[in-house]
Parts: C-alpha cells; structure tokens; sequence
C-alpha cells in the first residue's frame, strides 16, 4: 500500500493480488501474453543500444504502427513502451546488461478490460479483437475492502499452469476539515503531544516515554561485540547470531512502538477533529548536519518509523498531517520571538520578555504556531498562549506521567 498527496487530497493505492481461472479456452491470451512479451523485447533490442534518453514520444513514433499491425490496440502500445522503459531503466541501474524477457506478464490500461467485482469475472481485450474471460478466485472479504475504489491497470501473468491478475486501485481521501489541532514533539527521552484549539488554547497535552534507551542499550551491545571481533564476527556463528539477536529487539521494540503512538495519535486526531503536525524531518537533518551527535542522539530512522505510523494511521481514518520545519522550535519564544536560555532542568526562559516554560511544552507550542502561521486566515497575532510555567506545571501537564506510554521489555 502507497499514498501519495495530491493538493489537499490524499490518494491510497493498493493492489489486490488474485488467481484467475479462464472461461473457456485460453489460447487467445496466452498468444496474447506471448505477443506482448515479444513486443516488449523487440522494443528494447532496438532501443537498448541508443544512448540518448528517449522521451514517450519519441517512442510512440518509432513503434506505434509496428504495433498496430501486429494486432495490439493503442492502450496496449502505450503500456509496452513503459514496460520497455522501466524494464532498461532498472537494468541500466543494476550493472547494465540487456533485458531478456522469459516470463509472461504483461500490464494492461482501464481502457483495455472490464471488471465485474459482484460477479468476480475480469473480460480483457486482446490482441486483433479476441477477449479473454477470468473468473477471480479471491475471498469475499478481500474484494469488499475495494468496493468504492477506483481501478486504472492491472497486471496478467502466466506462471507454471496458473493465471494471476495483480488490479491496482486507488481510493482518494478527503481529509476532515480541522477543528484543533495536534502538535508533536519528538524527542530522545519523551514524545510531547499537544492539542489546541485554532485561537491558540493548550486544552491538552500528554508526555509519553520513548524506548530510545532500551534500543541504545541493543545498540551498544552491537558495537561492543563488534569491537571484540573486530574482523571475524561476521564469520564467527555465535557471534554473528548474538548480533542478529539485538537487531531483532531493536526491530521489534521500535516498530512495536511506533504502531501504538500511531494508533494513539491517529485516535486523539479522530477524537478531536485534528490536523497532526509533524517536524518535518528532512529539514531536520539539514539544520543538524555538522552535529556529529546528531544521528547518534536521535535515532533519525526511528523518527522516521514513528512518522511513518502516525501517518498510515491518520490516513486510515481520514485526517490530515503537515509536516513543518523544525528550526528554532525549541531555541525561540513563542510569545516574542527572543532567544531561550535553560534556566533549570527541562525549562526555558525568554530573557526578553520574561516568558517561561517545559521546553517540550514551549517546542509544541511553537510547532503549533508555525502550523498556523501559514494556514490560517487571521495569523496568529492576538493569541492568548497558556504555556504552563513550571510552578504551575502540574495542572498544564495534567495526568502526564499515569499516561505516559511504556512499551514492555
Ligand atoms: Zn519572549
């Protein structure tokens, strides 16, 4: 499954993977196949040896009335020219000899089959007029989730015997119209959550731990059996086995984790009618790259991982993400701009106008004001920010550490 946005839609595309049994005789699609595959090839041996990039058009002059004249219909012309392109693309990429094609598959247009999903029956149009029926051979279930959706290709293979047919379809998402909004801050230790109103009211905010620790302790037993066997422990099998055995739980402990503060963020979104905001990674390692410690500190692809989850999981039940850059969300006030200093473990201070704050409280916070800055009408002048000062910490982090997600060992 992949999703991609589109302007403020988001499109879901998936693949439903099934056998298909013919009706009837399949000699026509299995000339078919074999004539697309032929096809394919005669287009990348005169092609292959042309070291200029050749541009669809140029393509579509070279083959098209070849094609035509062995019986292929226009859609199936278009799709053999992009098979033939990625198919020396990634050759080209992967050490660079020339494509010999053997198995029978061949990727077909919309325009080019029909789908019946209540009747479970694929018609596909073949070469010179002939049509193929393929009974789908798929659970009930599996087929209900696509009702709804869209299909626009599908690919047919033939392989020992059997019939396969992979339909590619599309869901396009339109995400619930904010009413507050979700402000995450990413950190070694914790993970800040917040939620405020669109006129700028903290009305809540949970703390949660991240098993960052308990992976770096994985992490250094890694390294401290590497350093045993500086060279030999890729040959050694305990050793390497003993190093297998920490990735495992580095795995596991991670994804685990990033599953359940997706599903937990994804839920306060739903509960909320929230827009999540994200850092914008990408960003973030921009702004910190002569930081040595950088990668070290923060596990970027754990990062990664969580983001990953919050937004599979935002986008299961229709909610939107944005992603902002993260520079000086925790170095500038939010209330005017000026620098913060830590006046105490965990608080900042604005020395400029006296503001004070947590430092992950003051990072969502700015986070959140950045969001708004650029998506909302009125901006953000006039904000009344209730950043909890440490001495009234308490009732600003409300219930932070009894919610605090732990993830078991
Ligand atoms: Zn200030």
């Amino acid at each position: 499954m992949s999703y991609s946005v589109r302007g403020e839609e988001l499109v879901v595309n998936e693949a439903l993977k099934t056998r298909a049994l013919p009706e009837g005789s399949y000699d026509y699609l299995l000339e078919f196949l074999k004539l697309y595959r032929d096809a394919v090839q005669i287009v990348v041996d005169r092609v292959w040896g042309i070291d200029e990039k050749l541009s669809w058009k140029k393509l579509h002059r070279l083959f098209y009335s070849d094609l035509m004249r062995l019986g292929f219909r226009a859609h199936h012309a278009k799709e053999i020219y992009i098979n033939a392109k990625s198919l020396m693309n990634s050759a080209k990429n992967n050490g660079g000899r020339k494509p010999v094609l053997r198995k029978l598959s061949a990727r077909i247009d919309k325009y080019d089959y029909k789908l019946d999903l209540d009747n479970m029956v694929l018609t596909l149009k073949l070469h010179n007029g002939y049509e193929a029926r393929l009974r789908l051979v798929a659970p009930r279930e599996r087929v209900e989730k696509f009702r709804g959706w869209s299909n626009y290709e599908l690919v047919v293979k033939y392989d020992e015997g059997v019939f396969w047919v992979s339909i590619y379809f599309k869901r396009i998402v339109k995400p619930l119209e904010p009413r507050t909004v979700i402000a995450i801050d990413l950190n070694f230790d914790n993970v800040t959550l917040t939620v405020f109103t669109l006129d700028g009211k903290l009305i809540r905010l949970k703390k949660l731990n991240t098993p960052h620790r308990k992976i770096l302790t994985h992490k250094i037993w890694v390294e401290r059996i590497q350093r045993k066997y500086p060279k030999s422990w890729r040959f050694i099998k305990n050793v390497r086995k003993a190093i297998e055995k920490h990735g495992e739980r580095i795995k596991n402990i991670s994804w685990d984790y990033a599953h359940k503060l997706g599903d937990l963020v994804a839920e306060l979104a739903l509960r909320y009618h929230s827009v999540i905001i994200l850092e914008d990674l990408e960003k973030l390692k921009e702004n910190n790259k002569k930081d040595k410690e950088f990668n070290k500190r923060l596990g970027l692809w754990f990062y990664r991982r969580i983001q990953f989850c919050i937004e599979y999981e935002a986008m299961e039940r229709n909610l939107r993400v944005a992603k902002i850059d993260p520079r000086g969300t925790s170095s500038k006030c939010p209330r005017c701009g000026g620098r913060l200093v830590e006046v105490g473990y965990r608080v900042l201070r604005c020395r400029r106008c006296g503001f004070v704050g947590d430092r992950d409280v003051t990072a969502t916070i700015n986070i959140y004001k950045k969001y708004i800055s650029k998506h909302s009408r009125c901006g953000v002048s006039g904000v009344a920010l209730n950043a909890p000062k440490p001495d009234e910490a308490p009732s600003g982090m409300q219930g932070n550490k009894d919610e605090a997600m732990t993830t078991e060992s």
